[in-house]
């Protein structure tokens, strides 16, 4: 089960704990505003190649995600054959990190609900959040930074469906692979998966049904899976950026992968054979 919210914006993501799901909000500016609870001279910092950490205490645990940070930023970039940016996020265009102290701090400076433990900002390029551990290396970190990686490729002009941004950022993460395989063949074998059709109108509110949110997470996970695998990462990348320039799904689908998939209709189709062996 994944209790999840999230809603299509401009610009933002959340992490929920403890499944930690991504929330797409629409108070970027108002966010910003509220961040600085804590007086700007407080803030120490660590800097690396493409990021600068902002951090209160505990320079040892700040210094730890800076290593992180520049680790999944390599292989992200280089797993979503975005390699050309691996010299974008330096210097005055590196990524920021704020850590606060613990979850009560957090919540105050940006307004969050009790259940939200992190969020990222992708067009300011910032992530948020607080001094929680493993989590907050393990998961969170990867997942919000691919996000803010597929974002800068995919800009914020076309009308990326939100499966597609969910699925880049899952299949990312670390451990995350086997259990969307795992839950999607199983739905497939009960005849319980989301039609596809359905999967791209997905959305805002629909997150708080946690049976609806495992749907959408496995399924968009394995659909970027499955592109990828399938047929190729150069022309996944492809496949996005027809879609970054304003082609629809089908007509980016259609303009990519021509012979093979078409359309939706047959994405889905594929996408069963490929995951329910029918
Ligand atoms: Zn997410």
């Amino acid at each position: 089960m994944i209790p999840a919210f999230r809603k299509r914006g401009v610009g933002s993501g959340e992490y929920i704990f403890p499944e930690l799901r991504c929330f797409l909000g629409m108070v970027v500016a108002l966010l910003f505003l509220l961040r600085p609870a804590v007086a700007e001279e407080a803030w120490q910092e660590v800097k690396g190649e493409n990021f600068v950490v902002f951090y209160l205490e505990d320079a040892v645990f700040a210094q730890e995600v800076l290593t992180q940070a520049e680790r999944y930023y390599q292989g992200i970039a280089s797993d979503l054959g975005y390699s050309r940016y691996d010299n974008f996020w330096q210097w005055e265009n590196r990524a920021k990190i704020y850590i606060y102290r613990n979850h009560e701090e957090f919540l105050k400076a940006t307004g969050k609900k009790p259940w939200i433990h992190g969020t990222a900002f992708y067009n300011k390029r910032e992530i948020v959040s607080y001094k929680w551990g493993q989590g907050f290396l393990d998961v969170l970190l990867p997942h919000e930074l691919c996000h803010l990686i597929f974002r800068d490729f995919v800009g914020f002009k076309g009308e990326v469906p939100l499966w597609l941004d969910e699925g880049v950022a899952q299949w990312e993460e670390a451990g995350r692979r086997k259990w969307a395989i795992g839950t999607v063949k199983t739905l497939i074998e009960k005849k319980a998966y989301m039609p596809l059709g359905e999967l791209m109108r997905i959305g805002s509110d629909s997150e708080n049904d946690p049976v609806l949110s495992a749907k959408l997470y496995s399924q968009a996970a394995t659909l970027v899976g499955f592109l990828m695998e399938k047929y190729g990462q150069s022309r996944f990348v492809s496949f996005c950026r027809e879609l970054r320039d304003g082609k629809s799904v089908d007509e980016a689908l259609a303009f990519v992968y021509t012979d093979s998939i078409p359309d939706t209709g047959s994405l889905e189709e594929k996408w069963l054979q490929h995951y329910g062996g029918a």
